[in-house]
């Protein structure tokens, strides 16, 4: 089903919950036992991410480094299906630009089509490891908003080849991410919401946010979405804090401000087992806070981090 049907149907708050794809070698019962304690919640639907591969320098027996690709987290289109098959779940797999030739993107939707996935979250995905900014594939997306376009055409029967036109199209439900406190890369709020109201006119059905900590920059994002004409809804993405490393770890990877009642919380807690109860205090803060304000849905970022998400969840 999809997420747009669910927000519909839905007569209250709904939560959702996002994984990763378990490391190469880990194998998929690591990623089913961070799902089980979930399930009970009934989530209406469960993301999985996609993580591109990355150029690493490897030392040979000479001495001299040789040039390799690897992949750490492959997988996500088959995880979703087994996730679906076995808990009986929607699921939402993320496409990205990076990486991806039109063609495989073309190939990809198709497999997702075939499995059954009614959904994908269409993101352009980050620089690569071994670039400075985000480049985009030969033959490939630069936004989100040309992945979007593309996803948008299949469902309406339009392939690469020409000679496709007017064929059996699609049926992907599309969202897209927003970010309540600015992309790091817009040079300002008006440019980063200009953009986001294109990917909407294009034909997304929904926002689902980076993360934040601080509620007030939700409602703000909330408000100026509606008065820059942005009407569909919008998920908050929501993460608990488990630990002090990540008072600076999670300014610098996902560019959100930490609020100070909590950033000083954090720095007097003796240790990682009191960060993690003020954390899970603070999300379930969060969570009523914005059920409370009618969100259609809760989306967890999981993160390793199951019986905190439960902890919280069972509260609501
Ligand atoms: P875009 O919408 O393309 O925007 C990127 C930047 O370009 C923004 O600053 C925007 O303002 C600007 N922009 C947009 N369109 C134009 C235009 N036409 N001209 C000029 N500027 C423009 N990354 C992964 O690799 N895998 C994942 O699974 C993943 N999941 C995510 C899930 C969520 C909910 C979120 C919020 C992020 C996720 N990311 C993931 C990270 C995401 O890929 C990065 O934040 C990325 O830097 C931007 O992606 P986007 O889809 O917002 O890009």
């Amino acid at each position: 089903m999809k997420v747009i049907d669910h927000i519909n149907q839905a007569k209250e708050t709904l939560v959702s919950f996002e994984v990763l794809p378990p490391l190469k070698g880990k194998g998929i019962g690591a990623l089913y036992k961070h799902l089980d304690p979930l399930m009970e919640f009934k989530p209406a639907y469960i993301n999985v991410t996609y993580h591109r591969s990355e150029h690493i320098f490897r030392k040979r027996a000479d001495g001299n480094f040789e040039k390799v690709v690897i992949r750490k987290r492959p997988g996500t289109e088959a995880i979703c299906a087994s996730i679906m098959n076995k808990y009986n779940v929607d699921t939402v797999p993320h496409l990205i630009c990076g990486g991806f030739s039109v063609q495989d993107t073309e190939d990809a939707l198709l497999t997702l089509s075939y499995l059954g996935i009614d959904n994908v979250l269409v993101l352009r995905g980050d620089a690569a490891k071994n670039e400075t900014s985000f480049e985009p594939e030969k033959g490939g997306h630069k936004y989100a908003i040309d992945l979007l376009k593309q996803v948008v055409n299949l469902n309406h029967g339009i392939y690469l080849e020409e000679e496709l036109k007017g064929t059996d199209g699609t049926k992907f439900c599309t969202g897209i991410a927003g970010y309540p406190e600015k992309h790091f890369e817009a040079p300002n709020m008006e440019a980063d919401l200009h953009y986001l109201k294109a990917k909407v006119d294009a034909g997304a059905e929904y926002i689902v946010t980076q993360m934040f900590f601080d509620n007030k920059k939700f409602f703000e994002f909330q408000k100026h979405c509606l008065a820059a004409g942005i009407h569909v809804p919008i998920i908050p993405g929501l993460k608990p804090i488990t630990s002090k490393k990540q008072l600076t770890v999670i300014p610098r990877t996902f560019h959100v401000d930490l609020p100070s009642d909590l950033a000083d919380e954090i720095l007097k807690a003796s240790s990682d087992e009191v960060v993690e109860q003020i954390g899970t205090e603070w999300l379930l803060t969060q969570s009523k806070e914005l059920k409370k304000a009618g969100v259609p849905v809760l989306h967890y970022y999981t993160l390793g981090k199951p019986h905190v998400i439960a902890n919280v969840v069972k509260e609501l």
